[in-house]
């Protein structure tokens, strides 16, 4: 039996993470659950999984889940605040760490579990962009082992070659490229026209997956992809020329790894999170997952494009932070949080989203990143000078 820490389990990864685990019970126990103030579904979930512990971030929500869960005969204990998301992510009581928190609010608690060495499945991409180097310091000096667990990272893991895939560097070793596939997002038919005038409420309907807000807004501007370029770029140890995005409308193909012998190797399946998360829960192993086969004659085509840098500049502003190095990449993803919560809100226009990050970018010089107080605080100066741009 494995013990399982699920960092937002309210979240879209957080509840088809739970949908696995509630197919393999004798496979997996849930030791604690935590989310930032959704009392409601927290409530449910402690009722369906009977965690030993459940964290909410806001402490008024923890009384109040405390309160509803006196009434049952549950006796899940309940921690509020970060110390308690750090402490049930780094606890001797769990095996495996499912980081699911969305945005920069992921990486302490997270790094707290490379740090004690635990199995971590990782969707909070925004962790590795900010602190790549340190995180991946962590990871490998303490003998944690760092599962990807977003679909185009989870693939090439799928593709690279067996049982040597938690070496994390595979420049030098037989692999040309990686190609990671996006799909273009709600937009990817737009002129730059009717980018002026989109709505949240057109962003967040992603064509192909169904996935939290953010996530879904940055799909739509392709910062995305721009984020999982820099994933990839710490998970796999490629330098930025080696990792290339192709456009591919269906998301069937979810990545590709290139050999030097002109092999590419791609990992295919139906557009639902539940498989790369079963993927990473079992691996070397397979579990099922409850997704429908994939149905290749009711697909019928596969289409390739290129992705078209003009067309999507966050794409290429997390490129350059890339290649610029440092905490370029952590003030990229804080002034696009920042950014895309200004969007949600209708305070700016979604063609504002890139040109913001793009100032913040320009205007503020970089630190080496090399501890995690100076990433930290690159983090909130960036968030300040988007916040001062947006007013
Ligand atoms: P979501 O918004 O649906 O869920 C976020 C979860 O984090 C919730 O449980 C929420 O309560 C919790 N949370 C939010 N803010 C918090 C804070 N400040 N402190 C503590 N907890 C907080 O997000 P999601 O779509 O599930 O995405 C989660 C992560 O996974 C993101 O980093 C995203 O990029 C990544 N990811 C998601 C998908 C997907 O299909 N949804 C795919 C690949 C990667
Ligand atoms: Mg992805």
């Amino acid at each position: 039996m494995q013990a399982i820490t699920l960092l937002g389990s309210t979240g879209s990864i957080g509840v088809s993470t739970l949908n696995v685990l509630a197919q393999h019970p004798e496979k997996y126990r849930v030791y604690a659950l935590t989310a930032h103030r959704s009392v409601d579904t927290l409530f449910e979930q402690c009722q369906q999984f009977k965690p030993e512990i459940a964290v909410m971030l806001d402490e008024s929500s923890a009384e109040d889940l405390a309160r509803r869960l006196k009434s049952t005969d549950i006796d899940t204990q309940v921690l509020s605040g970060e110390q308690a998301l750090i402490h049930v992510s780094e606890s001797d009581n769990t095996d495996y760490v499912v980081a699911a928190i969305v945005g920069a609010a992921g990486l302490l608690p997270t790094l707290a579990a490379a740090r004690a060495g635990k199995h971590i499945l990782l969707a909070n991409k925004e962790a590795l962009v900010m602190s790549g180097g340190l995180f991946m310091h962590e990871v490998e000096a303490n003998g944690a082992t760092l599962l990807p667990v977003d679909s185009e990272h989870n693939a090439i893991w799928q593709c690279l070659p067996v049982g040597n895939q938690q070496q994390y560097h595979f420049e030098g070793k037989g692999v040309r490229r990686i190609i990671l596939t996006a799909s273009g997002g709600p937009f990817r038919d737009y002129d730059a026209a009717d980018l002026e005038h989109v709505t949240p409420e057109q962003a967040v309907a992603h064509p192909n997956w169904s996935m939290g807000q953010k996530i879904s807004v940055d799909s739509a501007t392709m910062m995305n992809k721009g984020l999982e370029v820099i994933e990839a770029h710490w998970l796999f140890g490629l330098p930025t020329e080696k990792i290339e995005v192709v456009l591919h409308r269906q998301s069937i193909i979810h990545s590709m790894v290139d050999y030097d012998d002109g092999s590419v190797l791609a990992q295919m399946g139906n557009p639902d999170m539940r498989t790369p998360i079963a993927n990473a829960l079992a691996w070397p192993d397979r579990i099922d997952s409850g997704v429908a086969p994939l149905d290749l004659v009711k697909v019928g085509r596969l289409d390739f494009a290129a992705a078209d840098h003009q067309h999507f500049p966050c794409l290429a502003l997390a490129y350059q932070a890339l290649e610029a190095g440092g905490t370029s990449t952590a003030i990229l993803n804080a002034a696009n949080e920042v950014a895309v919560e200004a969007f949600l809100h209708k305070q700016i226009k979604f063609t504002q989203i890139a040109q913001i990050i793009d100032q913040v970018l320009s205007e503020m010089p970089a630190s080496n990143g090399d501890t995690l107080e100076q990433v930290l605080a690159d983090d909130q100066q960036a968030r300040q000078i988007a916040k001062d741009l947006i007013k």
